[in-house]
């Protein structure tokens, strides 16, 4: 299956965007010097788009100046990454970006429901160079909404009845899943007018589109719509989705996605690789084929939903995260998603190391009551047998503990797993 060629097939109008994109980008040093080195510096057909060579996180970093290709005083914005699998990366944003940036979020939101009129509670931090929040601030605001924002500390039952929530607005809320999970129970009973939970940074699916575990304890504490987006602070295109679908959809407008194997190659739809975007209509730090380091399937053929532009699958990991436990590749994703399903809400962080043999090593650290433990413990291990093919080491610790190994990694995220392979 992985043989059959497939290629971009790019629209008229994506064409042409992506002749800007790449005219942009060339006038910054990276692309001119990266292209003439890799002899790839024309673009007359779709051929010549595959061979352009591909851009990685690591080029980002080591050269980030040379990416720019505005004058700095025309610089509007910097926002950096969260650096969860590396250094964060940092991004400049022109006036344009700042209006390219709410035209795709007020897309991706109007794709999940939500109206002008509507509301939309806001649990994602607008500070500290984030620019998620940024984001669906703007394209809430472009769309007519109503913003309330939150941030991630707010959202609980105390804080929200404080909050000016006209019971005669749909409100959806938007916030990192795992974080959201306990405040939602107290939410729901107070607040019965919430229309959609849209869950950012964390899968919410699984490969066969099914809810995974934190999906289903979502939809435990509240009975409405949980649906899933994914972008990337480089390429600031969002696939979303709306209650009906199986996947997320590209925006065209906004962005070219491929899917390749570790050798470049296309995969044909349905086959998961990495996923390069190329985003379109970028200004001060255009980016031509980039590697997210991100690992999913794209979809073809019509959604439940109607709509027919290609759907990217759930995240099914990190491109880095990938993990070789007792000879089993395997993403940390999936360990941590079989963790959560059999220790229902406790805390829980997976440690990445390598044994003594060199070796890749996952042990997870739970904090689990001490009655629950040998039982859970055995559920766990047949879970694992059955869904991963091995077994991962468990250690149940306190807070201290789980604290100490987050802070073998700096994070501004709440971190659930933490790598230090290298
Ligand atoms: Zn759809």
């Amino acid at each position: 299956m992985a043989s059959a060629p497939y290629r971009t097939i790019l629209s008229p109008a994506q064409w042409r965007m992506l002749e800007l994109q790449y005219r942009q980008a060339l006038k910054g040093a990276f692309y001119r010097r990266h292209l003439v080195a890799s002899k790839a510096n024309r673009l007359k057909h779709t051929d010549d788009f595959h061979h352009l060579p591909i851009t990685t996180k690591a080029d980002l970093v080591e050269n980030n100046p040379d990416f720019l290709t505005i004058r700095p005083n025309l610089i509007r914005e910097w926002v950096t990454t969260s650096g969860t699998t590396g250094q964060p990366v940092r991004i400049a944003l022109s006036q344009k970006d700042l209006q390219r940036l709410a035209e795709n979020e007020a897309a991706a939101l109007r794709l999940a429901g939500l109206r002008s009129g509507d509301g939309l509670l806001i649990a994602v931090g607008m500070d500290r160079l984030f620019v998620a929040g940024l984001a669906y601030w703007l394209g809430a605001q472009m769309l007519g909404a109503t913003c309330l924002r939150a941030g991630p500390s707010m959202v609980d039952a105390p804080c929200i009845a404080a909050l000016p929530l006209a019971p005669s607005r749909r409100w959806f809320i938007i916030g990192v899943p795992s974080l959201l999970g306990p405040s939602l129970m107290a939410v729901n009973k107070h607040y019965p007018h919430i229309a959609g939970v849209i869950g950012i940074g964390e899968s919410l699916y699984d490969a066969d589109f099914n809810p995974n575990a934190l999906s289903r304890a979502l939809q435990r504490c509240m009975d409405v719509p949980v649906l899933s987006t994914y972008a990337s602070t480089e390429t600031c295109s969002t696939f979303a989705q709306g209650p009906k679908c199986r996947g997320n959809h590209l925006n065209p407008r906004m962005a070219i996605v491929e899917i390749l194997d570790d050798h470049g190659r296309h995969l044909p739809p349905g086959t998961p690789g990495r996923v390069v975007i190329t985003p379109l209509g970028q200004q001060a730090m255009p980016l031509l084929r980039f590697d997210t380091g991100d690992a999913a399937a794209l979809h073809a053929g019509a959604c439940p939903c109607g709509r027919r532009t290609p759907r990217l699958g759930p995240i099914l990991g990190r491109s880095a995260q990938l993990l070789k436990v007792q000879g089993v590749s395997i993403f940390a994703t999936a360990i941590i998603e079989l963790v959560r399903g059999v220790y229902r809400g406790m805390e829980v962080v997976v440690h990445a190391d390598l044994d003594p043999l060199g070796a890749d090593r996952a042990v997870i650290y739970v904090i689990c009551p001490a009655h629950r433990q040998d039982m859970l413990k055995k559920r766990f291990d047949r879970a694992a047998r059955a869904k991963l093919k091995c077994v991962p080491v468990i250690r149940y610790g306190d807070g201290h503990t789980v604290a100490q190994i987050r802070a073998l990694r700096q994070s501004r995220k709440a971190t659930v797993f933490v790598d230090t392979r290298a």
